[in-house]
């Protein structure tokens, strides 16, 4: 079935992407989505690798010039939030498989110096698990809510100061998880990386919605971590992920910007800008890679009846 899809909507390349992938979901993610284990993602790779060849970044540079034209499918693997599964577990099986990939990553959260706001709460929300009854009812009263996780996976960039207020009364430091449980890559573990061919891009500084933020932050968010990208791995490429989304980010954002090419998080779905390519979120519950890419092909073509599969800027 694949096979007559790609060949019905004519695009035959995606742009697959996750987060991490590990047999046991890490505290600061586990509240938050369900993480594929080892095995599933090989199944996934594997998957992919029977439809689709895999691409380099030059690969899609030749895409990009080409008018977005390819002969065989191919697709072009990457991974967001810069964390050290990465680095253990994603980098030894994509380099025996001989799959390139690109690792987005946040400026600030590089060799465990902060950590994005979202993980935060995912430890929250595991500590509060353990309170008693009575301590409970304390944190639903400081909140003003009955329902406290879904209270704090609504959140925002903006709530930082309620998240670390949390976590102070819960006598959780988060420096001291960081130093405890080294979430994300070092800068060390980026070089290597990237000596090992893979590409390493930039994903805004400490991942806060675009659409949240005013346009001079979005410009400082992302021209100042592709310039810490730059100088820790010497990379000329300058290639940017959407933290989030790009939904909601105003045209004006792509005039302002030196980036050669910028990935959204749309799906199967073209772009007005030639620069800008969509990928396809992998982490859909128990989903494998075949459910999620033929849901999205049959998706873009329901919504080609209605000239909704390009984004319009
Ligand atoms: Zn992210």
């Amino acid at each position: 079935m694949l096979k007559s899809l790609i060949k019905l909507t004519g695009q035959n390349v995606i742009f697959p992407f996750y987060h991490t992938v590990s047999d046991s979901a890490p505290i600061h993610i586990k509240n938050l989505y369900r993480v594929k284990c080892e095995k599933d993602f090989v199944n996934d790779l594997e998957f992919l690798l029977r439809y689709y060849e895999p691409m380099k970044l030059s690969d899609v540079k030749s895409y990009i010039n080409l008018g977005k034209k390819r002969t065989k499918p191919g697709f072009y693997l990457s991974f967001d939030d810069g964390l050290s599964e990465m680095y253990h577990l994603v980098r030894p099986i994509l380099i025996s498989k001989g799959i390139p990939a690109a690792f987005f990553c946040n400026s600030a959260f590089i060799d465990n110096k902060d950590m994005f706001f979202r993980y935060k709460i995912s430890i929250l929300i595991e500590e509060i698990h353990k309170l008693k009854q009575s301590a409970v009812k304390n944190i639903e009263a400081f909140l003003q809510t009955q329902d406290i996780k879904s209270h704090l996976l609504s959140l925002k960039y903006g709530d930082i100061n309620t998240i670390n207020s949390l976590a102070n009364t819960l006598n959780i430091r988060f420096e001291d998880y960081l130093q405890q449980n080294h979430p994300y890559m070092t800068t060390a573990q980026l070089v290597e990386m990237k000596k090992a061919g893979f590409d390493i891009g930039a994903h805004s500084i400490d991942h806060p919605l675009y659409a949240d933020i005013d346009k001079n932050d979005q410009k400082h968010q992302t021209q100042s971590s592709l310039a810490a990208i730059g100088q820790i791995t010497g990379t000329t490429d300058r290639i940017f992920a959407f933290p989030f989304t790009d939904f909601g980010v105003p045209s004006s954002f792509f005039d302002g910007v030196q980036v050669d090419i910028i990935f959204g998080t749309a799906g199967l779905k073209k772009d007005q800008l030639p620069h800008v390519l969509h990928r396809i979120p992998m982490e859909k519950g128990s989903l494998s890679a075949s459910s999620v890419v033929c849901k999205q092909y049959l998706y873009y073509m329901a919504k080609s009846f209605f000239n909704k599969n390009v984004r319009k800027r």
